[in-house]
């Protein structure tokens, strides 16, 4: 008995002891582990089947402020989050257990105690002998990332100098509008003569400018847009629109002030209202520039509503822009020549050539309906540049013919002579032909070209190559005699108005008298434009007028016709 009892002792002892130093053994096996996972950066722990804490690394206990490294064993999140984000943790080591899987996520952490963290974290099972003990989780900070991605994804749809929305912002704030149904509008401002502003005072100034603008619209509605440039835009519910065009009127003209120069920046707006004027952002930004163009036709300054008709003229203006670039590639347009006359026995002096254009469908269409649009959309250099070498091919020809040539004048736009190498092309061209055609062609502008620096030094340049300037118009506007004085022209063209009845009409025949005078005083001759009467044509011959055109010597020709004038003057 008493040896088996010291058996039993010895055995107990040895249970003892093994048991002792397995103990000791899974501590410094857990020591070894909480070393390793304290040398870890990112937020470390293992939990156990029902979520309580096992272990958890120094990074862990740091964030949460813990000091005492066994407080958190044996208890769960609830310790430590707010009790339905704790329950989420759980649901989360659930799934992970029972599905044997990975779960990664990337949370905000809004009640960290030194404020709020972007985390991702990643969850794992933990396996004892194929079984799954626990879950083992790490949390990695992953703010800056966030704030990085976050700053991209602002400046993609934000414009940094004015903090307004952008381009591609507006669309994806006009599409929630659209999906929702709920009837909204948009304003389309365009700043008016913006450019002057960085011309004058430089892009810095241009760029405080546009951030006030920015400000002061801001305060009228609440989602203001930059698309760039000098263009924003405003949206609001169509309930809305009344007030906001009311403070837009009273706002026509922006404070600004820049390094203590205060100004009034003007604008003008295009309104459409969704669903009426349009079911796409596109269809909505592109009638609200039509109306934006109304509005700066009317002379800037204006808010303009889009009306269904303003479509139509917008689509034919791009069908009318599309058929002039046709015009020109299918060779729709003639010259007609017009002759002019010396006024003492209506011997041929000369020939203007005019454009004519035969379209396919709409037949012939009159420059003056087609003439004003080319130079706005900039297609008359190309029609002018056309004319001039459709004139040259005709001196060319006539002089084949053997005729007698007299000059032909081509017409220039302003726009033309605005290009800076305008002049040099034109030379070039004379230059090309046999020396005795180059006097034949002659150049017709209004005044009205002469405004820019570029204009005339374009002049300059074609006078000192010795090509014959008129001036046409003459009378028509408001005339800068010092700059008329300084070009070396080869004419004045008296406009039609002035000659119109002045055969009988005294008082006409004062203004024409003077403006004769004036002639003189410049030492210009003088071709009197659209005489259409015999007594027009004598009052004229009796003032000493040289030169006349008009239908009461003919109206313009075409090619051949004039050919046949030619070959009868001979
Ligand atoms: P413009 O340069 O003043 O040309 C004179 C216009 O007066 C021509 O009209 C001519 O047909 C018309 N005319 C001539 N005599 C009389 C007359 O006795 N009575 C009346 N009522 N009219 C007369 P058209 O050909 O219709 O040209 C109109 C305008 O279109 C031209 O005015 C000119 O500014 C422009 N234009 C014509 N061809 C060209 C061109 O090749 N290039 C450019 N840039 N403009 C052109
Ligand atoms: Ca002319
Ligand atoms: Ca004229």
């Amino acid at each position: 008995m008493l040896t088996l009892l010291a058996v039993l002792c010895a055995v107990l002892f040895a249970i003892l002891m093994i048991a002792l130093y397995r103990m000791q053994q899974a501590r410094r096996a857990l020591q070894r582990h909480q070393s390793l996972l304290d040398s870890i950066p990112d937020l470390a722990w293992v939990k156990d089947r029902k979520s309580r804490f096992v272990i958890v690394n120094q990074a862990f206990r740091d964030i949460w402020n813990i000091k005492d490294p066994q407080w958190l064993i044996g208890k769960d999140d609830f310790a430590l989050s707010p009790p339905e984000l704790a329950a989420s943790y759980q649901t989360d080591d659930q799934r992970v257990m029972n599905e044997a899987t990975s779960l990664q996520s990337e949370r905000n952490f809004e009640h960290f105690r030194d404020g709020s963290r972007w985390m991702e974290l990643i969850k794992v099972p933990v396996y004892e002998h194929n079984k799954i003990i626990g879950t083992a989780g790490i949390a990695r900070d992953i703010s800056m990332r966030k704030a990085a991605e976050e700053r991209l994804s602002w400046l993609a749809h934000h414009d940094p100098l004015t903090k307004l929305g952008n381009r591609s912002y507006l669309a994806i704030k006009i599409k929630e509008r659209i999906t929702t149904a709920t009837p909204f509008c948009v304003w389309l401002i365009d700043l008016d003569h913006f450019k002057r502003i960085n011309d004058a005072l430089g892009h810095r100034a241009g760029d405080q400018a546009l951030a006030q603008v920015a400000d002061s619209l801001s305060k009228i509605g609440s989602e203001v847009f930059r698309l760039g440039g000098d263009e924003f835009v405003l949206l609001d519910d169509l309930r809305h629109a009344e007030t906001i065009n009311e403070a837009l009127s009273q706002q026509l003209k922006i404070p600004v002030t820049i390094e203590g120069l205060y100004f009034e920046q003007g604008f003008t707006a295009g309104q459409v209202d969704f669903p009426h004027d349009g079911e796409t952002p596109e269809q909505l930004l592109k009638h609200a520039d039509v109306a934006l163009y109304e509005g700066k036709e009317l002379g800037r300054g204006h808010i303009r509503r889009f009306e269904s008709h303003m479509a139509t003229q917008a689509v034919r203006q791009l069908e009318l822009e599309r058929d002039l670039r046709r015009a020109l590639q299918e060779g729709q347009f003639r010259l007609v020549y017009q002759p002019q006359v010396a006024l003492d026995g209506a011997q041929l002096m000369g020939f203007e050539a005019l454009i004519r254009w035969r379209h396919p469908e709409r037949g012939e269409i009159a420059p003056n309906d087609f003439i004003p649009f080319a130079e706005q959309t900039g297609i008359i250099c190309r029609i002018g540049e056309w004319a001039l070498d459709c004139a040259i091919l005709q001196i060319r020809d006539w002089d084949e013919q053997g005729l007698a040539l007299v000059p032909v004048s081509v017409n220039v736009s302003a726009l033309q002579l605005a290009q800076p190498l305008f002049a040099k092309t034109v030379i070039a061209r004379l230059d090309a032909l046999p020396a005795h055609l180059r006097q034949y062609i002659a150049l017709e502008l209004t005044e009205s070209t002469l405004m820019h620096e570029q204009a005339l030094d374009s002049v300059h340049q074609l006078t000192s190559a010795q090509i014959p300037i008129f001036m046409d118009d003459f009378g028509t506007g408001y005339s800068n005699l010092s700059t008329i004085s300084q070009l070396t022209l080869s004419k004045l063209k008296f406009d039609r108005s002035l000659i119109q009845n002045v055969g009988n009409d005294s008082a006409h025949q004062r203004v024409c008298r003077a403006l004769l005078d004036l002639a003189d005083a410049l030492e210009l001759d003088v071709i009197a434009e659209g005489v259409e009467t015999a007594e027009e044509a004598q009052w004229l011959a009796e003032q000493g007028v040289l030169y006349a055109q008009g239908y009461w010597f003919s109206r313009p020709q075409e090619s051949q016709i004039a050919t046949r004038f030619l070959a009868t003057q001979k």
